[in-house]
C-alpha cells in the first residue's frame, strides 16, 4: 500500500468507505515507481533539447519525442498534485507536487524552440510534410496553429525579453492579493442576533445572503466601504495589469488587448462583441427575474444587497450514491455510450468525495492522465448544490473520457472555451430531470429558483464583467489611466444599466462602484467572458437534446469527442452552434423566461389556494 494512502486513512472521516476515495495507484503502483519515472523523465526532458535545429529533417521524430515526454510529465503531475491536494498539510507531497510542476516548466523552457522553428519552416513546407507523411496527422492542428501564430511571434531575443518581463508585470496581482487576502483591515460588524463577524472576503460570501435584510445591507455597506478606502492602491494595481496586457499586445502587433488575448484560442472578436450586444438586448429577461425575486422575497424596493438570499430555501440532502445515480439518470438522454461510461466511472474509484481536514476546498476534475482516466475532487456535503457540483464535474470528466477515446494525445486536451460547455449542459440536464421527477411544488420552486440564480451569476454577471473588462482595456489603449474615480464610475454605470437602476428595478447604491476591486479575474486577461459564452452554448445544446431534435445528441457528443483537434469556435460551428450568432445567447434568455413562466404559474396557483 502507498504511504500516502496509509496517511489518509488515519486522517479520514470514519464513515468514509474506500469507494469514496480515489485510487491513485493506477497511475503508479508505488512511490518508488513514481520516483523512478521522475528520474527517467528528467533525463527525457533534457533529451528534447537535442531536437533544436533539427525540425526540418526530423519533424515527426521530434514531435513524437516532445509529445511523448509531455504525456509522461502530465501523468507524474496528476499523481503528485492530487495526492498533495488530498492533504495539503503533508509537506512531502507538497514538495513532490512542486517537483512535478518544475519538471513541467522545464519541459516548456527546453521545448520553447518548437514554435519558432515551425514558423521558420513556413506554411508551404509544413503543408507538404503533412501531405507526404500520414504519421504526422496527430500533429497537423498543432503545426498549422503554430504557422498561423507566426504573424505575432517575435524574433527569439525579443521573445526572451518579453518572457523575462512577465514576473514584474505579474507583480500587480500579487500586490492585490497581498492587500485583499492578508493586510487589508476588514471591519467587524455586529449582526442582528448579536454575533460579530470580521468581513473578510470569505465572511462577506458567507453573510451576503443572510435572510435578515438589515444584516445583508450592513454587510454590503461595510465590505465595499472597506474596499473603497483602499481603492487608490487597488486601482494602481489593476492599472498596472491592464497596461501590461496592452504592452504585450502592442509588442506582438495586435490592434487591441482583447484581440491579443482571445487569439490564444483563435477566438474571433465577433464572439466577444456578440456576447456583449446580445446580453444587453436580453436585459429585460434579467429585469423580469429581479422583479420576480423582489416578489418572492416580499420586498417592494429591491436593492443590490438583496441579490443573494435564496429564492426558496431547501433542506433536503442526498447521499453520494443517490447523487451519482441522479447524474447517471439525468444524462441518460445522451445515449447508451455516455450512460455506460458514467456507470463505470462513477462506480470506480475516480473520485475523492468528502471534505476532510487539510484537503483543498472546492471541486475540480483532472483529466490530464491520458492513458488512465479522469480524477475528481469534491467536498461533498449532500445538499442540492453538492449534487449539482457532481453533475457539473462529471460533465468535465466525460469530456475527457470521450476526447481521450477519440483523439491522439496531441489533440485530446480541450480549450477552456469549450470546457465549461460540458459541465453546464449537465447542470441543465440535471435540472430537467429533477423537475420531471418531482411533483411537490415547493421542491420544484426550490430547483427552479436555484437554476435562475445560477444563470444570473454565470451568464449576466460574467457578461457584465466582460463588458467592464473591455471598457478598462479600451480606456488604457486610448491613453486614459485607470484611477479609482474612473473605475468606480464605469463599474457603477454598467452595473446600474444591467440591474435596471434607473428603471426602478434594483437600487444600486454608489458604494457598489468599488465592486470591481473584489474580482481577481480582471487580472487574468479576458478570461471571464468564457463563463458566459460556455453556459450560453450549453443552454442551446441542452434545449436541442431535451427537445429530441434530430442529430442533437450526436452533434453534442461529437463536440466532446473532438477534444482539442481544432479551434474551439470551429469545433462548435461543426457541432451546429455559431458563437458569433445570437442563437446561444438568446437560448439562455429563453431558458430563464421558461423557468420564470413555470414559477409564476405555481405562485398563481398557490395564491388561489390561499384565498
Ligand atoms: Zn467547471
Amino acid at each position: 500500500m502507498l504511504l500516502w494512502l496509509a496517511h489518509l486513512a488515519l486522517a479520514a472521516d470514519p464513515v468514509e468507505r474506500p469507494e469514496d476515495t480515489w485510487d491513485l495507484s493506477v497511475l503508479y503502483p508505488s512511490l518508488d515507481a513514481w520516483e523512478a519515472e521522475m528520474k527517467a523523465t528528467e533525463a527525457a526532458v533534457d533529451g528534447v533539447a537535442g531536437c533544436k535545429g533539427q525540425l526540418s529533417s526530423r519533424l515527426r521524430d521530434c514531435l513524437d519525442q516532445r509529445f511523448g515526454v509531455h504525456k509522461t510529465v502530465m501523468r507524474l503531475n496528476v499523481y503528485a498534485s492530487n495526492a498533495s491536494n488530498a492533504d495539503t498539510r503533508d509537506a512531502e507531497w507538497l514538495s513532490r507536487s512542486q517537483r512535478g510542476e518544475m519538471l513541467y516548466a522545464r519541459l516548456d523552457e527546453v521545448g520553447a524552440f518548437f514554435k519558432p522553428e515551425i514558423i521558420t519552416l513556413g506554411g508551404d513546407v509544413v503543408e507538404k510534410a503533412i501531405a507526404s507523411d500520414k504519421a504526422l496527422a496527430p500533429y497537423d492542428y498543432y503545426l498549422r496553429s503554430a504557422v498561423r501564430d507566426g504573424a505575432h511571434i517575435l524574433p527569439a531575443r525579443e521573445e526572451a525579453l518579453l518572457a523575462g518581463g512577465a514576473i514584474s508585470r505579474d507583480a500587480t496581482i500579487r500586490v492585490r492579493s497581498q492587500l485583499v487576502n492578508a493586510e487589508l483591515p476588514w471591519p467587524e460588524v455586529t449582526l442582528s442576533d448579536g454575533t460579530k463577524a470580521r468581513l473578510s472576503p470569505a465572511n462577506y460570501t458567507a453573510h451576503r445572503g443572510s435572510p435578515v435584510r438589515a444584516d445583508r445591507q450592513l454587510v454590503f455597506d461595510q465590505f465595499f466601504g472597506a474596499l473603497s478606502e483602499y481603492g487608490g492602491t487597488l486601482a494602481a494595481a489593476i492599472d498596472g495589469a491592464v497596461q501590461g496586457h496592452w504592452y504585450v499586445a502592442k509588442a506582438r502587433g495586435y490592434p487591441t488587448s482583447v484581440a491579443a488575448a482571445i487569439d490564444t484560442d483563435h477566438v474571433p472578436q465577433a464572439v466577444y462583441d456578440t456576447l456583449v450586444a446580445r446580453t444587453n438586448a436580453n436585459l429585460p429577461t434579467l429585469h423580469r427575474y429581479l422583479k420576480l425575486r423582489a416578489k418572492m422575497l416580499g420586498i417592494s424596493d429591491l436593492a443590490y444587497s438583496d441579490l443573494y438570499p435564496p429564492l426558496v430555501s431547501g433542506s433536503r440532502t442526498w447521499s453520494i450514491d443517490e447523487a451519482k445515480q441522479l447524474t447517471i439518470d439525468a444524462t441518460r438522454v445522451l445515449g447508451a455510450e455516455y450512460a455506460a461510461e458514467s456507470e463505470k466511472g462513477l462506480r470506480a474509484r475516480w473520485t475523492d468525495v468528502y471534505p476532510r481536514e487539510g484537503k483543498v476546498s472546492g471541486a475540480y476534475m483532472d483529466g490530464s492522465a491520458y492513458d488512465v482516466h479522469p480524477f475528481m475532487l469534491l467536498n461533498y456535503t449532500g445538499d442540492y448544490e453538492a449534487v449539482s457540483t457532481l453533475a457539473h464535474e462529471w460533465g468535465h470528466a466525460m469530456h475527457s473520457v470521450l476526447s481521450r477515446k477519440a483523439q491522439p494525445y496531441s489533440k485530446a486536451d480541450y480549450a477552456t472555451f469549450t470546457a465549461e460547455i460540458a459541465s453546464t449542459t449537465n447542470e441543465a440536464l440535471l435540472l430537467d430531470h429533477m423537475l420531471k421527477t418531482t411533483k411537490n411544488e415547493d421542491d420544484r420552486l426550490f430547483y427552479m429558483g436555484n437554476a435562475l440564480e445560477g444563470l444570473r451569476t454565470t451568464y449576466f454577471r460574467q457578461a457584465l464583467f466582460a463588458e467592464f473588462e473591455l471598457a478598462m482595456h479600451t480606456a488604457v489603449e486610448q491613453g486614459q489611466p485607470l484611477t479609482k474615480e474612473w473605475l468606480d464610475s464605469k463599474f457603477l454605470e454598467i452595473t446600474r444599466r444591467y440591474y435596471g437602476h434607473d428603471a426602478g428595478v434594483t437600487k444600486v447604491p454608489d458604494s457598489i462602484g468599488s465592486e470591481w476591486s473584489y474580482i481577481p479575474h480582471f487580472y487574468y486577461n479576458f478570461y471571464v467572458y468564457q463563463y458566459a459564452t460556455s453556459i450560453s452554448a450549453g443552454s442551446l445544446f441542452a434545449d436541442d437534446i431535451l427537445a429530441k431534435k434530430k442529430g442533437a445528441v450526436d452533434r453534442y457528443l461529437g463536440l466532446l469527442s473532438a477534444g482539442g483537434s481544432d479551434d474551439p469556435v470551429v469545433l462548435l460551428q461543426r457541432a451546429g452552434v455559431d458563437m458569433t450568432s445570437a442563437a446561444p445567447y438568446d437560448a439562455i434568455a429563453s431558458r430563464m423566461e421558461r423557468i420564470m413562466d413555470e414559477i409564476e404559474g405555481i405562485l398563481t396557483k398557490k395564491g388561489k389556494k390561499k384565498k
